[in-house]
């Protein structure tokens, strides 16, 4: 005989069940609400992808890409990866679609797993799920220039405007928003200012850790991102960026910041808030939530212009962003932590069941079926038991299931046609004709007619 193996799920993995899986499915219903009225249209890209797609767009250098993809070789030889995140499959799927003859912009927006091979802790897994959106615009001739600077300005402040909206309308508490700037890769702007923040951390090369040190050759900026307690005052004294950006790129700055304002949108100024990848350029945010502990970011954006060049495309601008919907969830739910279970379900939309049929006599079970059948058509949630139970047994699991009504067909009642129906919170019994059955019910939970 086979040896008995419980399986476990990979580490990093988890199930998501019920009634957790009502609020992610509630996040995401009001994700595709919300994003519909900027003008968001959905995109699926697939899974796994040629794994040389990420090593270009995301970078060959990066954790992500060197330490952390589940890469594998195909059949055929060819190496894919599944997933690290969207925004290289979006703008893959742009080109291949041919999305530059499409009105523009072209604005998509997904949901979905996305897999790294991180070190798994509260709030950081292996697959985890992002809600994204980008905004991709082709260039035309003659496109670019001073007056672009105010309309990119704008279409950034749109979509952190939306990520704020969405957070708002889900009631996410603490939210904070975090903006910076970092300029463009030109020697009068980012690079140049990357040249000086190199030489200032080789001076103070010996005051700081291990990963900063190889960082000054690699990719100084990342060092900004450091959380070692001793590089902090350090770190301080660094030169900023934000007194080294060209003339273009302060003034889109300051744009984005008015056209944040016009919408009422409250932003702090971060100079530390980079990305590490040479693409990314100018507009930079990411969005904290409460009660999330150390991996307390729920989204993070920002805008590539070249991103869509890099793969092979024509010169189109981009501004995307991505929400750790596994954050979001955690935090909603550390929100309700007080609220009583019940309660929650209700908060989140959704009581367990409506009405429990109580049927006995097999007679009966054509009628349980019907009745179960209607009141179910009509949107109520209903428990109908496989077998009959005995009229004790059958209340005693109308209860346990939450059920606020039970519905008691026994042979009376069927021969009548007069049904009883049972309120569990306070044991009154009414006579409701059968034919009248789904509108009663439907009048006394308030469900839509
Ligand atoms: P990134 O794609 O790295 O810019 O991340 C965007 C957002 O995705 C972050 O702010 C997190 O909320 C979420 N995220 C990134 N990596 C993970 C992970 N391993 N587990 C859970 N959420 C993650």
């Amino acid at each position: 005989m086979a040896e008995k193996r419980r399986f476990q799920a990979i580490k990093g993995t988890r199930d998501l069940l019920p009634p957790e899986t009502e609020l992610w499915n509630r996040v995401e219903a009001t994700s595709r609400e919300v994003f519909g009225t900027f003008g968001f249209g959905e995109i699926r890209p697939p899974i796994f992808e040629p794994t040389e797609l990420f090593a270009r767009a995301v970078g060959g250098e990066t954790d992500i890409v060197s330490k952390e993809m589940y890469s594998f070789e195909d059949r055929d030889d060819t190496s894919v990866s599944l997933r690290p995140e969207a925004t290289a499959s979006v703008c893959r799927a742009y080109i291949e679609h041919n999305m530059h003859a499409w009105t523009q912009p072209v604005k998509l927006y997904y949901i979905g797993p996305m897999f790294r091979r991180e070190r798994p802790q509260k709030g950081r897994y292996r697959q985890f799920y992002q809600i994204g959106a980008e905004v991709l615009e082709t260039l035309q001739q003659g496109q670019g220039g001073p007056k672009d600077i105010a309309k990119d300005a704008a279409v950034d402040a749109e979509v952190v405007e939306m990520v704020m909206t969405f957070f708002a309308r889900l009631g996410l508490e603490g939210v904070q928003l975090e903006i910076n700037s970092i300029g463009h890769n030109a020697a009068e702007c980012r690079r140049g200012y990357v040249e000086k923040l190199r030489a200032a951390l080789t001076e103070v090369k010996d005051q700081l850790g291990e990963d900063s040190r190889r960082r000054i050759e690699t990719n100084p900026l990342r060092v900004l991102d450091s959380k070692l307690e001793h590089e902090q005052p350090i770190i301080e004294k660094l030169p900023r960026i934000s007194d080294h950006l060209c003339d273009d790129c302060r003034k889109n700055f300051a744009e984005v910041k008015r056209q944040l304002d016009l919408r009422g949108v409250v932003y702090k100024e971060n100079w530390r808030l980079v990305r590490g990848l040479d693409y990314y350029m100018r507009t930079t945010f990411e969005i904290t939530a409460r009660g999330l502990g150390s991996q307390n970011a729920v989204c993070g954006g920002g805008r590539y212009d070249g991103l869509v060049e890099l793969l092979g495309g024509q010169a189109t601008k981009g501004i995307g962003f991505a929400i750790g919907e596994d954050r979001l969830i955690l935090s909603l739910l550390e929100a309700r932590k007080e609220v009583a279970s019940d309660e929650w379900r209700v908060a989140s939309g959704r009581i367990g069941c409506d009405v429990y049929i109580a049927w006995m006599g097999s007679d009966c079970q054509v009628a349980a079926i019907k009745a179960a059948q209607e009141l179910r058509a009509a949107g109520l949630r209903v428990e109908l038991p496989p077998v009959e139970l005995k009229f004790g047994k059958a209340l005693g699991q109308a209860d346990k299931v939450g059920a606020r009504f039970a519905l008691i067909l026994g042979e009376d009642e069927v021969a009548s046609g007069q049904w009883t129906v049972k309120t569990l919170a306070d044991g009154t019994q009414e006579k409701v004709s059968a034919a009248e059955m789904v509108d009663w019910v439907r009048r006394k939970t308030g469900a839509k007619v």
